[in-house]
């Protein structure tokens, strides 16, 4: 949405694709709204110096400079749709217009309420994109509605901004259809991925069977604990100190703990000793909505898969390695490394939006469609998918289990090749289904960017033989700087059916 408006702003005529809706649908509206970044009270090197000790010196430290300088102007864009930015040591949150909604459903709503607002942006929701369209440079993209026709966009550059890849995991607080759609598209059309191994997961996210899987948004409440069925408190047991400071100073680590405690046995989130005064306050005010009874009763939690750090490498005009394809979000890669500071997901949206949209436009402005192509930016074929019920269901379960298993929190080497082989089998007997539904096609091309984004994580994770930063391996339990300081880069060879790897310096 950010890319969108400063594209329009830069002169280009614009759309914006979404498989879904624009502004709910998306992860940033389960956001917590938090922007880590450069304040009056702490420098942008400070920010460079702490975004680079948590991304275990891998990170491209020229993003990481360049997000240190715009992100003030990231900052203004937000204040400047009339919402309203309260300072903390670090950065900002965004205040939430109700106390009971997530703080990210105010930040979308003011973007997709700017989107209305101007005119020559077109929306459309509903339009999975399967394709992007490429010859000596880019030509649109094509896709599939949901009343199954298909989808024609020409366009002389695109801005991919599919977000990450959490839901591909059993446990996961990101939304459902999340499946790293964004990674499958850009390989499909050449392009590498990077540092895939690097899979951030949240220390504490509802487990419990019958509620929603919802982070547990901090700052965490007073006199709140984390028990197993022996009421053990497990932070004092490993020293984990305040969950609020350690869900950001030591998230792997603490992530790490609670994997290895909830294999043992459940571990439960327990209020019931948490002052009256605090269930009206953001963020317990958030969990009047669901039908539990919270102050009364321990719940269950577990960690849960939430960001991606991999992805696509941009430069510092959000291009890619595609003449005419831009990306931002959490689908491109560089600022965060081997683990990301909290909050500087949402930082890294708007500043490589703002930029990505602005470089797309000026783009597309000098590099204009032929006059041979179409005149009309939308074109719709009517290849309507006749309609059979079949479900994909089964498949999407083994998937996120495969993930959990194999390339979960902590990993070694016999479980990563079983999950490679699993997934062989898996990829081999998804291909074999023909879906005859909008639906089922949709489940589809989800479990084939899933399928594709998991073997990438276990290849990359299977050659890095030591642990770092998010990246834990059980059989190489150290951080080795002599050896590993370096990018992976991920090739697929779709003749061969197989991911080449290389490894870069830093840089
Ligand atoms: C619960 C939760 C809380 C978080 N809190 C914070 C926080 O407070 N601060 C912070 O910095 N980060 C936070 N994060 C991380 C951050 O929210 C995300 O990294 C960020 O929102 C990603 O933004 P994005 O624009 O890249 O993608 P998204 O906001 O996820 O949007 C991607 C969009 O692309 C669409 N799309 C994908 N594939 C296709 C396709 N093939 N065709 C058409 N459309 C497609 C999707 O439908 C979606 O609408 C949180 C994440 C979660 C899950």
């Amino acid at each position: 949405m950010v890319a969108a408006i400063e594209a329009r702003q830069a002169g280009a005529r614009v759309a914006i694709i979404d498989k879904g809706q624009i502004a709910l649908g998306t992860n940033s509206a389960l956001s917590n709204a938090t922007f880590f970044g450069p304040t009056r009270q702490y420098s942008p090197e400070k920010y460079v110096k702490d975004t680079l000790r948590t991304g275990r010196e891998i990170n491209r430290e020229a993003l990481v400079r360049l997000v240190a300088k715009e992100a003030p102007h990231a900052f203004s864009l937000l204040r400047s749709l009339g919402l309203t930015l309260v300072e903390f040591q670090g950065g900002y949150y965004i205040k939430s217009v109700r106390p009971d909604l997530i703080p990210g459903i105010t930040l979308v709503k003011a973007l997709a309420g700017k989107i209305r607002s101007v005119s020559g942006i077109e929306v459309l929701t509903g339009v999975y994109v399967t394709d992007i369209l490429k010859e000596e440079g880019i030509r649109g993209i094509r896709g599939f509605a949901k009343t199954g026709e298909e989808v024609l966009i020409h366009a002389p550059a695109v801005v991919l901004a599919t977000g990450g890849a959490g839901a591909l995991y059993l446990r996961s607080d990101n939304q459902k259809s999340m499946m790293g759609q964004g990674y499958y598209l850009a390989a499909k059309a050449g392009l590498e991925l990077w540092d895939m191994e690097f899979v951030q997961f949240y220390p504490l996210v509802m487990a419990q069977p019958g509620l929603p899987s919802l982070l547990l948004y901090p700052p965490y409440p007073e006199r709140a604990r984390v028990i197993n069925d022996a009421e053990e408190d497990i932070l004092e047991k490993y020293g984990i100190g305040n969950p609020s400071e350690a869900h950001i100073t030591k998230r792997d680590t603490f992530s790490a703990i609670l994997f290895q405690e909830s294999i043992k046995g459940p571990l439960y989130m327990d209020y019931r000793m948490v002052p009256a005064s605090q269930w009206k306050k953001h963020p317990l005010s958030l969990l009047a909505r669901i039908k539990f009874d919270f102050r009364k009763q321990p719940f269950v939690v577990a960690p849960a898969a939430h960001f991606f750090m991999g992805g696509i490498r941009i430069d510092e005009g959000a291009r890619t390695s595609l003449p005419g394809l831009f990306s931002c979000g959490e689908v491109a890669w560089g600022l965060h490394g081997a683990n990301r500071v909290s909050g500087n997901a949402l930082t890294e949206t708007v500043v490589f939006g703002k930029i990505g949209g602005r470089n797309a436009a000026r783009y597309a402005l000098t590099h204009r469609m032929s006059q041979s192509e179409p005149k009309a930016l939308l074109e719709k074929s009517s290849h309507g998918i006749s309609s059979s019920p079949r479900t994909l269901r089964e498949f999407r379960q083994r998937m996120r289990e495969m993930a959990w298993r194999h390339a979960g929190v902590v990993r070694d080497e016999k479980g990563l090749r079983e999950g490679l082989a699993k997934l062989g089998k898996v990829e081999a007997d998804l291909k074999g289904i023909a879906p005859h539904t909008v639906n089922e096609r949709i489940g589809k091309e989800n479990l084939m960017s899933a399928a594709f984004v998991l073997k990438a994580v276990l290849t990359a994770s299977l050659s890095r033989t030591e642990s770092r930063g998010s990246f834990i391996r059980e059989d190489f339990p150290r951080q080795d700087d002599i050896n590993w300081r370096k990018n992976s880069c991920l090739k697929y060879d779709w003749g061969e059916g197989r991911f080449s790897l290389r490894y870069h310096p830093i840089g």
